[in-house]
């Protein structure tokens, strides 16, 4: 696979294995800069795991993994967040302690915070003022601003993973991987979840997003790849899934009626 100099990520025959368990088998895709790609497939077939993979949460068996040329995959996974890839989980989990507006600065990668301000340096009270701003408007955007005093662990789930996205987007990643976005998350939220991502995407964030919802990776994903098993089995434009025999093959154990994949992932 060619990497052009328009690739962010560039994933190459990775493998990953739990026992004897071969989660991941060869997976090789691309990622171009801009792009909102979904990653699809059924449930268990490895879609967290690569995540896990790509941001160092999991050390890959074989294969490669690099950012903007540049390998990642036996970097620690803070060193990860600090080249430019945030992630959410699929199942987060919060703090019993902190409210939301602290666990969004907590995420801030910047220099700044208690003991700055108590030192009186300018520069770093000023980020420490930059970061709150931000966070701010993240939980503005992200519709978490009425909540934005109570216990994080509060939250309901589909606030949890906003908060998520929130805490993602602190440190300015170039590349943001979203890991179920929308799953728990109230239709009423979902289309401003929408609308915020394109907006991030439009200022120059490249996503992928792990997802089930097809109205939603119709709205949003630019590119979709499939795994199965382990394995690549597609990588198409959203419109184009429900005709994949592969995809088919993928979701309905090769009963070919794209009518019933349609259901199946609306
Ligand atoms: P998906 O996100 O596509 O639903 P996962 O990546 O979560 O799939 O899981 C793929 C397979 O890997 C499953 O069989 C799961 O049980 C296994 N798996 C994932 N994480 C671990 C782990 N930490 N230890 C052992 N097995 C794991
Ligand atoms: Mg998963």
């Amino acid at each position: 696979m060619n990497a052009s100099t328009d690739t962010l990520l560039s994933v190459l025959s990775v493998a990953k294995a739990f026992g004897g368990n071969q989660v991941l088998k060869d997976v090789s895709f691309n990622v171009q800069r801009g792009e909102i790609v979904g990653l699809l497939g059924p449930n268990g077939s490895g879609k967290s795991t690569l995540l896990n993979c790509i941001t160092g949460f999991e050390a890959v068996d074989g294969g490669s993994i690099s950012l903007s040329g540049q390998r990642i995959e036996r970097l620690p996974a803070h060193r990860i967040v600090q080249r430019g890839i945030a992630r959410t989980f699929q199942l987060p989990s919060m703090p019993t302690k902190m409210s939301v507006i602290e666990v969004a600065l907590a995420a801030s990668t910047g220099q700044h915070g208690v003991l700055a301000t108590l030192l009186g340096f300018p520069t770093l009270r000023r980020a420490e003022e930059e970061a709150r701003a931000k966070a701010e408007r993240l939980l503005d955007e992200l519709l978490l601003a009425k909540v934005r005093d109570l216990p994080a662990s509060a939250l309901s789930g589909g606030q949890k993973k906003l908060l998520g996205i929130v805490c993602a987007l602190m440190g300015e990643p170039e590349l943001v991987l979203l890991d179920e976005p929308t799953a728990g998350v109230h239709p009423n939220l979902r289309r401003d979840l929408v609308e915020a991502l394109k907006r991030l995407n439009g200022q120059g964030m490249t996503l992928v997003i792990v997802e089930h919802d097809m109205h939603f990776i119709r709205d949003v994903c630019t590119r979709c790849v499939v795994l199965d098993r382990g394995e690549i089995v597609a990588s198409c434009k959203p419109s184009k899934l429900a005709s994949n025999e592969r995809v088919i093959q993928a979701y309905l154990g090769g009963r070919h009626n794209p009518h019933e994949l349609e259901e199946h992932t609306r």
